[in-house]
């Protein structure tokens, strides 16, 4: 592009246009560009920018190659190049469906190779509104992945952490919630003795198994007995949340809320399936305690018909199943107009939890991170495995800092994830069966 300047002293120059530039996403250099002015007639000593009269503006950065990695214990991770040797990484994934994201995310790169990665909203627009068909679990994982890399890319572009590209964060620090569980209401009171011994303050179970659309009054006075079990041994001194994992029918869902009021959970989170945001409204008009959802809708559109609904107190989008950074932000401010509470789901790795971060350090409304130290399916690998530096995600006093590094403010062990890679992974939610043969929800 070239910009025609005017000043009132009548010479004419050439100049140069100074670019900040990265060689090695890194450190700063300057990139020159030749540029032509002409003169004009403004007020004396002023000089004004009239007109950009062509269009060779070349473009600093493209995306030159998209390398996914599927590595255990069920994650996939997308590594983004560039020509000027700046890369960015996100995790498209959708747990149990992970080779689907990966083709959907090759199929996004016919779009991508060659593009400017700093032009982030207009590439969500291209990768959204460019498909005739869109949403879902499947296609908003892969832009969400890759809208993350991009994200890294300009931080570190910018040398600057994502939440300073977005307006700068509100907080420095979020609280984090551990998992708990067991089978008895002994082991799962030891579980929280342990949570609150490592640091926590608030943690999260799921109370049941399999309920049938109407069910035994026996599963639900085990289930009340767990949040008994825990209130018992600990009193106030944990915020407990409760997530019924959909599991659970319009028919069944107020008698279990019903029998676990007493014990004043910090939110219930989907006490019916998504599917069902009508019904779930019901229910949240008759308990007092907070009602949370969101990891299974994908994109404003979705949430809109949720607050539209009333239907929750808290959302939860997940950075890597609604469209990104750049969705869940959008979603976190529609949020903050209903009064409604932010806590993005991320059961996920920790390129996951540094997206959930960055959104979380801009978001007035986000209270609390869900995250997956130490959960049931991270056997092989955990957490912060695939990291240079595990101290980025230091946990302390049941809270965990907002990274400041440039771009999502980690660093990935390159060379352990393909390690890693060479095992890959498999990984399928089991499949329940109830008593008579008919598929349970899990
Ligand atoms: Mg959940």
């Amino acid at each position: 592009m070239r910009y025609v300047l005017r000043s009132s002293q009548g010479r004419g120059f050439a100049g140069q246009v100074f670019r900040l530039g990265r060689a090695n996403g890194r450190r700063p250099v300057l990139a020159t560009r030749s540029i032509a002015f002409a003169t004009g007639h403004d007020a004396p000593g002023s000089f004004t920018t009239l007109s950009a009269s062509s269009t060779d503006l070349q473009t600093i950065l493209k995306i030159t190659r998209l390398t996914p990695y599927l590595v255990p214990p069920r994650w996939l991770f997308l590594k983004i190049d560039t020509d000027e040797g700046i890369s960015g990484w996100g995790e498209p994934i959708v747990e149990g469906r992970a080779h689907t994201v990966l083709t959907a995310v090759e199929e996004l790169s016919d779009y991508l190779i060659g593009q400017d990665p700093l032009q982030i909203e207009q590439h969500w627009q291209a990768m959204y509104r460019g498909s005739f068909y869109r949403g879902g679990p499947v296609l908003m994982s892969a832009i969400a992945g890759v809208d993350q890399a991009l994200w890294d890319i300009k931080g570190k572009y910018h040398d600057a952490p994502i939440h300073q590209l977005m307006g700068g964060k509100v907080r420095d620090r979020i609280r984090i919630y551990a998992w708990v569980g067991g089978e008895t209401p002994e082991e799962i009171a030891k579980s929280a003795q342990n949570a609150i011994a490592s640091g926590f303050s608030a943690t999260k179970m799921v109370i049941t198994g399999a309920l049938q659309i109407v069910d035994s009054i026996a599963k639900v006075e085990t289930a009340a007995a767990k949040v008994a079990g825990i209130r018992a041994a600990v009193g106030s001194d944990l915020d407990i949340a409760v997530d019924f994992h959909g599991r659970i029918h319009r028919p069944m869902a107020p008698v279990l809320i019903k029998a676990i009021e007493p014990y004043s959970p910090l939110f219930i989170e989907e006490p019916v399936l998504p599917e069902h945001l009508e019904f779930m409204a019901d229910l949240r008009r008759n308990t007092h305690i907070p009602i949370a959802t969101g990891e299974r809708l994908f994109s404003r559109y979705d949430f809109k018909r949720l607050l539209t609904l009333g239907a929750a107190d808290i959302v939860q989008p997940d950075l890597s199943h609604a469209g990104g950074i750049t969705e869940c932000k959008k979603i976190a401010s529609m949020a903050e107009a209903w009064d409604v509470a932010l806590a993005p789901h991320c059961p996920l790795g920790p390129i996951a939890l540094a997206a959930s971060l960055q959104v979380d350090a801009t978001a007035h409304n986000a209270f609390i991170q869900e995250q997956s130290q130490g959960i049931a399916y991270n056997q092989s690998n955990d957490l912060t495995d695939y990291l240079v530096d595990p101290e980025v995600m230091h946990f302390e006093d049941g809270y965990i800092d907002i990274p400041d590094g440039p771009g999502l403010g980690i660093e990935i062990n390159e060379e352990y994830v393909r390690q890693r890679a060479v095992q890959g992974h498999r990984w399928r939610n089991p499949l329940w069966h109830h008593d008579d043969g008919s598929i349970a929800e899990w």
